[in-house]
């Protein structure tokens, strides 16, 4: 026998008990999500022992005339799901899109403009040591910090001053929606190409509950994994005219051969979210962080310190400011983690504390839609949540109303 267990004990150890956690916990990183079974079929498939190098008909490679299929059937399903003209589906990442698409419209040295990091940009929008500040040169904006808003009066000014080639509008850690189209008139003015990396809200975007970059930008990015639900991955869309720079910028350009067991599951992944389903998943998605976002501004944690940044959120996720509060976001990281809650602690906009221990929390809903919460649930997991934020409460009878949850919604019953 060559099964996993067989052939390697330890990693399928550590597989198993991963499944377990995934199960028993409440996964609420709101950039994560649960793949569909068959997702996870297509991506554990014969694909991966294929080398495809080029793109469908244009290969470097003999015997491509199944992953062909598959990798049109993708490009044509992301193309429609979004209205694209144009799509690249095989930037292994969401930063390998980021970078490609970059490369596309970029010299070194030209300047880009994108949401700092402190104030929740990506890594590749122009941090330092990450490729985007080495490579560019970085113009940052930031958030108001009474409204916790992207200031587009900012922006404007910046784009004036800076002259950015690109502008990139596009966050991780922000809850509420932008003015594609204010972007893009601002984009005009100066002479630059707008780019929207829309990792986040990608799933939201293709359910019809969040306005859609794509008329706006000339180029959208985005990964796959996220609210968008499907495998580890990035895409790159564009207008038809940048089409053929962006496929050499991917390949040859920053990649060799693609990874077509992933793209099969990306295909099925888009073919997921083009269903009413996918739809009625979004928008428990949104109930969900609305509800948290409620309960996280009530009386009682306020007085304990917690808020909420910008007093709300548009979209799947709340960001927890914790400047006020006895906890820093590395204690309360850790004691939701001791409830069965699993988050990431987040700098906050001008947060006094360092990067690793931070004054906020990221916490998102996709997760916890996808396996089935209801209203109902989320109402129970935000109560929990605003609890275990206040010094002093009793953990343990928290972690029994977290396996209740875990135990209400089983997730891949059919797994073991
Ligand atoms: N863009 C945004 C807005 C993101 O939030 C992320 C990931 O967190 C990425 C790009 C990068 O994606 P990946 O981790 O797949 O490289």
């Amino acid at each position: 026998n060559d099964s996993l267990h067989d052939v390697d004990p330890d990693v399928a150890a550590a597989v198993d008990a991963e499944l377990h956690r995934q199960q028993s916990t409440l996964e609420m990183i709101a950039s994560e999500n649960f793949a569909p079974v068959a997702v996870l079929e297509a991506q554990g498939s014969v694909l991966t022992n294929k080398y495809a190098e080029g793109y469908p008909g244009r290969r470097y490679y003999g015997g491509c005339e199944h992953v062909d299929v598959i990798e049109r059937l993708a490009i044509d399903r992301i193309k429609e799901l979004f209205g694209a003209e144009a799509a690249n589906v095989q930037p292994h990442s969401g930063a390998q899109a980021n970078a490609a698409a970059m490369a596309a419209v970029l010299s070194p040295g030209d300047t880009i403009l994108g949401l700092s990091l402190a104030h929740g940009g990506h890594l590749t929008h122009g941090m330092k040591i990450n490729f985007s500040g080495k490579l560019y040169k970085v113009a940052a904006y930031e958030v108001g910090a009474e409204t916790g808003r992207v200031d587009m009066e900012q922006v404007e000014r910046l784009a004036r001053e800076e002259r950015p080639k690109l502008i990139i509008a596009g966050w991780s850690a922000y809850a509420r929606q932008l003015d594609f189209a204010a972007f893009r008139r601002i984009a005009d003015e100066v002479g630059a190409y707008l780019m929207v990396d829309m990792a986040h809200f990608a799933g939201l975007v293709a359910a019809g509950l969040h306005p859609s970059p794509v008329p706006h930008a000339h180029i959208v990015t985005t990964t796959t994994h996220k609210t968008l639900g499907g495998p580890r991955g990035g895409v790159i869309l564009s207008t038809a005219d940048l089409a053929k720079k962006i496929n050499s910028a991917v390949f040859p350009g920053q990649q060799g051969g693609p990874l077509e067991h992933v793209i099969a599951a990306k295909a099925v992944s888009f073919k997921v979210a083009a269903s009413e389903e996918f739809k009625e998943r979004q928008r428990r998605t949104l109930a969900g962080a609305r509800i948290l976002a409620e309960r996280l501004t009530a009386s009682d944690v306020a007085e304990a310190g917690v808020a909420v940044v910008s007093g709300g959120t548009d979209v799947h996720l709340v960001l927890v400011d914790l400047r006020d509060s006895e906890l820093d976001g590395q204690q309360a990281e850790d004691r939701l983690h001791e409830v069965g809650i699993t988050v990431n602690r987040n700098a906050v906009p001008n947060d006094p504390r360092p990067p690793m221990v931070t004054s906020g929390l990221r916490i998102g809903t996709p997760a916890l839609a996808t396996r089935g919460f209801q209203e109902e649930d989320f109402r129970e997991v935000a109560d929990i949540i605003a609890e275990a934020l206040k010094p002093g409460q009793d953990l343990a009878a928290l972690r029994d109303r977290v396996s209740a949850l875990a135990a209400k919604h089983p997730l891949y019953p059919g797994l073991k």
